[in-house]
């Protein structure tokens, strides 16, 4: 122990070794502090395209009126006691299973077992995932593009990454890069653990179609004849894909026809479903064909929940387990739900429309949050890019290889010449 302060390890000594040497890149809260300086100075001509949050077009989180009027209704006591079980009250557990799986998936699934358990929203899910699943310095299969947060809890564990690249050269989901990469990954692990958000990825806004997702199950069950498989999938989004409800779940028929030696887990989050992002609701959803894992998987993740965070939030769980038990209520929701999807899809249409006619390049959008451009995407020009847009009061944030755009934090008003003026910042950015 170094005990001068003016050495530059004195600050670090206090901690564990496989601590010291994180350090915090955090581009999205960064930001957000850049936007607040140049709202007061420049009022509504700035454009936040920052923000994971759905605003409405005045730029105020939505918020579902079926959940902001069961959540006021709900009583003292589950707005302040613990939860009664850490591992997910039985209620939220069902509503959960209810809302991911319809009655047809149940059946298509029905040799399988399905285990919910509640976690502090998708991240907490993510994050004890990775935690259960592989050892340190153990390798994680993540593509080149993906949502900058999973760093952090990769690192916290001290397990590795693989990138295969999303896209092939003509911008179609790389199945020959993943495959490729997991065999090598295979060389000197005994499992693969494969983490992938889909629909509406962040931060592409891409979505497998229904023949990728089959030609993906094919290419796990084609490595689960050799090797076990993890497959860890975040759908945080899967609630505002287009395609709706009934359609967008239909990738659990494939999953239906997974081998015996891949076990899923489906990662989940109330923060983005439910429009109720500081409530810290979400779930694990494991899904296999055996006995024997789901009763391990229940003893380690139920373990996990104790050591990590003991409960989740009692008034989230139960607002979620009431909503989804009333069918006026739920009705009333799903209304909701559906138009938040339109208004997410009008104005990726006008982005993506004048961004086409001006040839502003972004990669292949289906839904959701986020749309990605291609270029820039070397970190300088990335960093020069950010500031240029930053000088004409866009906000946006830059990626290790590209830039991504909000549009859900971007009103309509906002996004008719948004493309254009990031058309010209990029020619610009090429002049210098
Ligand atoms: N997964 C993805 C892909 C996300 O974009 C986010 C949040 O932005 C999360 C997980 C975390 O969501 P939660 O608030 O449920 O922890």
């Amino acid at each position: 122990m170094k005990t001068n302060e003016n050495n530059p390890d004195f600050g670090k000594d206090f901690f564990a070794k496989r601590s010291q040497n994180k350090k915090i890149v955090d581009n999205v809260f960064a930001m957000g502090v850049r936007v607040e300086k140049a709202k007061k100075l420049y009022g509504d001509s700035v454009i936040n395209g920052t923000i994971g949050s759905l605003l409405d077009e005045q730029e105020n989180i939505l918020i579902f009126d079926a959940i902001k009027s069961t959540y006021y209704a709900l009583s003292t006591k589950e707005h302040f006691s613990y939860a009664d079980t850490f591992s997910g009250t039985n209620d939220y557990k069902e509503a959960v299973k209810n809302w991911i799986f319809l009655p047809k998936h149940l059946e298509a699934l029905k040799e399988f077992h399905i285990e919910v358990t509640a976690s502090p929203g998708a991240s907490g899910a993510v994050s004890s995932a990775i935690h259960n699943f592989l050892d340190p310095g153990e390798k994680l299969l993540i593509s080149h593009i993906s949502y900058p947060i999973y760093d952090f809890s990769i690192k916290e564990y001290g397990a590795l990454t693989v990138e295969y690249s999303l896209f092939t050269q003509d911008l179609n989901f790389n199945f020959d890069d993943l495959e490729k990469k997991a065999w090598e990954i295979l060389k000197t692990q005994d499992k693969l653990v494969l983490l992938l958000n889909d629909p509406c990825q962040n931060p592409t806004g891409y979505s497998l179609s229904r023949s990728e997702w089959a030609t993906l199950c094919e290419l796990l069950n084609k490595i689960a004849q050799v090797k076990k498989v993890v497959f860890l999938l975040d759908i945080a989004y899967i609630d505002f894909d287009p395609r709706g409800k009934n359609l967008t779940r239909n990738f659990l028929f494939e999953i239906a026809k997974l081998h015996k030696n891949v076990f899923t887990i489906l990662m989940f989050s109330c923060s983005k479903s439910f429009s109720c992002y500081g409530l810290r609701s979400g779930a694990q959803i494991a899904i296999t064909q055996s006995k024997d894992v789901i009763d391990a998987y229940k003893n380690i993740q139920y373990c996990s929940c104790l050591g990590i965070w003991a409960t989740t939030s009692r008034v989230a769980m139960t607002l979620f387990a009431t909503i989804l038990s009333n069918p006026n209520y739920l009705q009333a929701l799903e209304i909701e739900q559906e138009k938040s999807r339109d208004i997410l899809c009008d104005r990726a249409d006008i982005f993506i429309e004048e961004a086409d006619l001006v040839g502003l390049k972004h990669y292949p959008y289906g839904g959701g949050f986020f749309i990605t451009l291609i270029e820039p995407n070397t970190p300088e020009k990335i960093d020069k890019f950010i500031s240029l847009c930053a000088d004409n009061h866009i906000f946006l944030i830059p990626l290790k290889n590209g830039i991504r755009i909000a549009i859900s934090s971007i009103p309509i008003r906002k996004i008719p010449g948004l493309a254009t003026k990031l058309k010209k910042i990029l020619t610009t950015l090429h002049l210098l």
